[in-house]
């Protein structure tokens, strides 16, 4: 497992900071979605479906700024729609970098080698690239051949110029422990990537394929039985020990999705960027106006089957922020993975 050591910190120091000041809800990552449209069409998309107007919109670099610093989140996670298609990316990529935020580009990747020349490499950013499967799962995921050889060659290149490059891959029902371990030492092992993101796809209503999101019980079986091993410390996964406890179903928690708001070119998704209750004109007004206590598993039919990141990494956050147990146990786990990637680059070195 491996959060980068620099942005745990920063979070930790933020976390106490809000805690101290008796703020109960705050932001830990903004998801900022500059633009719905994209080059592709995925089957499990909620996104692309929205009228030619809507996909036409742009955020400005001074929206996206002024969003970030309301919010007051240390990472920001811009996502979209495809954000390369933004004439102005690499700029708001740079302002939000000069802010000190810690910024993942998410991209499918079609458009990323013809455009690594607009970014630099830092410790504050990160791509981080869209890879569901090995070559035919990938491309059936996203309908579309040769994404998977795309995204593969412009993760190598951006990591031969320098760049953190991070991967967030997400299972269907056509997934088993079997493809998930085999995408994920791929990514871990061959391409070598600095973190991976894993998710459960959350059904969206507006996605054209309904047929193949993974209900909660088949979820916690498949990935207990992908984590078995040892994998899942060995595995640079950027998440906190206790959600990963979470997908394997060995504890459960409720939804804090007020921890990772969606800010769009409609304002501020209420109450998360899965899920379009309506929107709020600044994120104060998302957090006083929101019955959050109507979201979550068991409390809100459209939340039955949700174990997505935004509404839970959260909760796995603060839980570990205020247990000393699981924050000992969050920073063994990182200097673990730090060895254990020492030690695979010695070896791949001949030292
Ligand atoms: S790449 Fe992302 S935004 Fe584009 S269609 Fe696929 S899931 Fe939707
Ligand atoms: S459970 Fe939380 S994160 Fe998932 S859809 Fe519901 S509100 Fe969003």
């Amino acid at each position: 497992m491996s959060v980068p050591l620099r942005q745990s910190l920063k979070v930790s120091a933020h976390v106490a900071k809000q805690l101290l000041r008796g703020n109960r809800k705050f932001a830990l990552v903004l998801q900022l979605e500059p633009l719905y449209q994209c080059n592709l069409e995925c089957a499990g998309c909620g996104k692309i479906q929205h009228p030619e107007d809507v996909l036409r919109r742009r955020l400005t670099v001074q929206q996206c700024v002024d969003a970030v610093e309301e919010c007051g989140a240390p990472i920001v996670s811009i996502a979209g729609g495809e954000p390369l298609i933004h004439k102005e990316i690499h700029q708001i990529v740079e302002a939000l970098v000069e802010r000190g935020k810690f910024v993942y580009l998410c991209t499918n990747a079609i458009l990323m080698e013809r455009k690594l020349d607009l970014f630099k490499p830092s410790p504050y950013f990160a791509w981080s690239v869209h890879i569901d499967g090995l070559r035919e799962r990938h491309d059936q995921s996203v309908c579309r051949s040769g994404v998977f050889d795309k995204a593969v060659a412009a993760v190598r290149e951006a990591k031969r110029r320098g760049f953190r490059v991070t991967t967030n891959t997400t299972f269907f029902v056509q997934d088993n422990a079997k493809t998930i371990r085999d995408v994920l030492d791929f990514l871990n092992d061959e391409l070598e990537v600095d973190t991976m993101q894993i998710a459960p796809g959350y059904a969206y209503e507006k996605a054209p394929d309904q047929e193949h999101f993974l209900g909660v019980e088949r979820t916690r079986a498949i990935f207990r039985e992908a984590f078995a091993g040892g994998r899942r410390r060995r595995w640079r996964l950027n998440h906190t020990p206790l959600y990963l406890d979470f997908l394997e179903g060995r504890l459960d928690f409720p939804c804090t999705a007020w921890g990772i708001p969606c800010y769009s070119v409609f304002g501020w998704q209420r109450p998360c960027y899965l899920l379009a209750d309506g929107y709020a004109s600044s994120y104060e007004e998302l957090l006083e106006e929101t019955d959050w206590d109507s979201y979550g598993r068991g409390r809100n039919p459209k939340c039955a089957n949700c174990m997505a990141h935004c509404g839970y990494e959260p909760t796995a956050v603060l839980t570990t922020a205020t247990s000393p147990r699981q924050a000992l146990r969050a920073v063994t786990d990182v200097a673990a993975s730090q060895f254990v990637q020492i030690r695979a680059s010695r070896a791949r070195n001949g030292g």
